[in-house]
């Protein structure tokens, strides 16, 4: 059997969630796959849910990593999207059944088979899938998405999950219209995003944040028209009945009733947060003013590239700090303290990898 590409990575290896120099490989290219150099990699905190095993299913060793930048080093037949040289990204997931009716409609992301792109299996060859915190990638090329030239590689990678996560419902819930409210709840990697995508869309954007140290650049460097402390009740109540979406991004138990209360009647609230615990939802926030609560995990291969190139027109990337890898369990511990403005990206390339021979 043709041996696959050597990859030289950091990997955790029990639910502390720790990680070190991994050695792996990467499969034998299959045709349309782009073998990827990776550049820049994102540190979501579904990274930490997955490499503490907060969700239950990890598989270790797990190498993390979802938010990837690369330059295609090499494209194999079959290959029409790319070509060597090219900048591309990766995000949540690398691959999907492509017969199902979400697969059918552009909505990998709800497909039965989807494959994470790190704590994945693959659907071929059944191999445990590692994620962009190494140095080479190989996926499929309908997995990937092009990154437009004019945004910077390191500050463009959180939009390969941080930034569809939030684009994509806001998109299809109708949350981008023009002149109305939006409520960002959870002011990290994916809200801050949500902030400028709201903006962009020419939106009044209200953060709602448990940090009231945030305020300031929340409303002067991001944007925000207005910011809530949502532990202030008094804040909360004069705020209520105000908003026409709300999009609730928190990693952390909260409480939602006092967010429902925020919407409008017939307004809508899409959670993409994803704490471990129930959510707590009075029946009465729901049906009194009749509203909506709705869900949404990342976002369509089509969405993705939408949203890039959205990014791509009105210059919107993330307010990053670039770390090497040799930092990486700091920031994860860092991410973990909610003390990162908003989303650490590791320098992959400029890292060193792997296990020394
Ligand atoms: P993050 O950067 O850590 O941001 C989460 C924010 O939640 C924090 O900045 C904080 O904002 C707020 N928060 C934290 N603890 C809180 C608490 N106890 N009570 C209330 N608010 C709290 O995380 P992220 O990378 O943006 O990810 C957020 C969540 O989305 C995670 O659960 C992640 O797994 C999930 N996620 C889901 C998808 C999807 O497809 N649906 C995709 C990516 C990530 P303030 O300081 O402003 O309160
Ligand atoms: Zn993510
Ligand atoms: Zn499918």
């Amino acid at each position: 059997m043709a041996e696959g590409t050597a990859a030289h990575g950091w990997a955790a290896r029990d639910a502390s969630g720790h990680l070190s120099p991994f050695n792996f490989s990467r499969r034998v290219p299959r045709d349309g796959d782009v073998t990827i150099k990776v550049l820049f990699c994102g540190l979501c905190h579904t990274d930490l849910h997955i490499i503490k095993n907060e969700w239950g299913n990890a598989m270790y060793p797990v190498v993390p990593g979802h938010e990837i930048v690369g330059v295609a080093t090499g494209v194999g037949p079959g290959v029409t999207k790319f070509k060597s040289g090219d900048t591309v990204g990766v995000g949540y997931f690398v691959d999907s059944c492509r017969s199902c009716e979400s697969c059918g409609k552009g909505f990998e992301s709800y497909c039965p088979q989807l494959v994470p792109t790190s704590g994945g299996v693959d659907l071929i060859d059944g191999a445990a899938t590692q994620g962009g915190f190494s140095d080479v990638l190989v996926v499929s090329e309908h997995y990937a998405v092009r990154v437009p030239e004019s945004l910077p590689p390191d500050a463009a990678a959180p939009l390969l999950c941080a930034g569809v996560t939030v684009f994509s419902p806001m998109v299809r819930f109708g949350l981008n219209a023009p002149g109305k409210h939006l409520g960002v709840v959870g002011l990290g990697g994916l809200g801050h995003l949500g902030v400028k995508f709201g903006k962009a869309f020419g939106m009044t954007v209200t953060v709602i944040s448990t940090s009231p140290a945030k305020r300031e650049e929340a409303l002067d460097r991001l944007g925000a028209d207005a910011f809530l402390v949502s532990r202030d009740p008094e804040q909360m109540k004069a705020a209520a009945s105000t908003m026409d979406g709300i999009i609730d991004t928190v990693s952390a138990e909260h409480p939602v009733a006092p967010l429902l209360e925020l919407l409008k009647p017939m307004g809508q609230m899409v959670v993409v947060g994803l704490p471990v615990k129930p959510l707590e939802v009075p029946p009465f926030s729901l049906v009194a003013g009749g509203k909506r609560l709705a869900g949404s995990a990342g976002g369509g291969m089509e969405d993705c590239q939408a949203m890039l190139d959205f990014a791509g027109e009105h210059g919107i990337t993330a307010d990053i700090e670039v770390v090497g890898m040799d930092y990486v369990n700091t920031a994860i511990q860092r991410l973990e303290r909610n003390d990162v403005r908003y989303r650490f990206v590791v320098d992959v390339a400029g890292s060193k990898l792997g296990v020394a021979a």
